[in-house]
C-alpha cells in the first residue's frame, strides 16, 4: 500500500483545485516559509478523520475552510482526497485503489467518502486501524512530535507501539464486547430483582 496522490480544493491556502502525485522514491514538497508546505500534511490530517482543530493549527473547524485573500473571495467548502494503492490489499476492503475524501462546508455540514460513497467517520477510522495510517497513526510525524512521544505519557508511547503491532482493532473490539457484557450483567441484575418480586 502506497499514497497515489492527494487532492485539494478549498483548504486553506488551497484555493485552486491541486493535485499531488506521489511516484516511487521519496517526493519532497519545497518552498518559502508560509506558502503551504504544512498545509499538505494538515489536509492529509483531516482527510483521515482529525476533529481537533488544535491539530490543524485552527481555531474552529471552518478555518481549515480558504478564507479568502485581497484578490480573492473566500470558498464556500473545502475538499481533500487521498488515493491510496491498495492492491496488496493492507487495507481491508475489496478494491486496488481507495480514495478517502472528505469535505466541509461553512453552514457546518460535512461529509466521508470513501471510493465516492458516503461513509461514517467510524468507518473511516475503522479502514485505517492498525495500519499506522490513521489520524493518531505515526505514518504524519508533524515538527515537535518526537519530542512529545519521547516526554509523554506510558501509556500514549504505548498506543504508539499497539498501533505498530497491528491490536488496535482487537482492543477496540474487546472493549465494545466488556461494555455489551456490563450492560447486560445489569440487565440481568433487573430481571432476577423482577423474579424476586414475583416470587
Ligand atoms: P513554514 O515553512 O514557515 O513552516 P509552510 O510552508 O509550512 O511554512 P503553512 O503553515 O503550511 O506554510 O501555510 C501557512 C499559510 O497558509 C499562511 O500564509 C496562512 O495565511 C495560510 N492559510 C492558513 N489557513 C488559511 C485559510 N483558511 N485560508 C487562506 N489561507 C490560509
Amino acid at each position: 500500500m502506497y499514497l497515489k496522490s492527494i487532492e485539494i480544493h478549498g483548504f486553506k491556502s488551497f484555493a485552486n483545485k491541486i493535485v499531488f502525485q506521489f511516484h516511487n522514491g521519496i517526493t519532497g514538497i519545497v518552498g518559502p516559509n508560509g506558502s503551504g508546505k504544512s498545509n499538505v500534511a494538515d489536509a492529509v490530517r483531516w482527510v483521515l478523520g482529525e476533529q481537533r482543530i488544535k491539530q490543524l493549527r485552527g481555531a474552529s473547524m471552518q478555518d481549515v475552510i480558504f478564507s479568502g485573500t485581497e484578490t480573492r473571495k473566500p470558498l464556500s467548502y473545502a475538499y481533500v482526497a487521498i488515493t491510496l494503492d491498495n492492491s496488496d490489499h493492507q487495507l481491508a476492503i475489496d478494491y486496488d485503489e481507495v480514495t478517502v475524501a472528505r469535505r466541509i462546508y461553512r453552514s457546518g455540514e460535512s461529509e466521508y467518502l470513501i471510493n465516492g460513497t458516503p461513509c461514517r467517520l467510524k468507518d473511516v477510522n475503522e479502514l485505517f486501524y492498525d495500519t499506522g495510517i490513521g489520524k493518531e497513526g505515526y505514518s504524519i510525524i508533524g515538527q515537535g512530535q518526537i519530542d512529545k512521544i519521547l516526554s509523554g505519557k506510558p501509556e500514549e508511547r504505548r498506543e504508539l507501539f499497539d498501533e505498530a503491532a497491528g491490536i488496535v482493532k482487537f482492543k477496540r473490539r474487546k472493549a465494545a464486547a466488556q461494555t455489551k457484557l456490563e450492560n447486560e450483567k445489569q440487565n440481568l441484575v433487573r430481571v432476577n430483582d423482577i423474579l424476586s418480586e414475583l416470587e
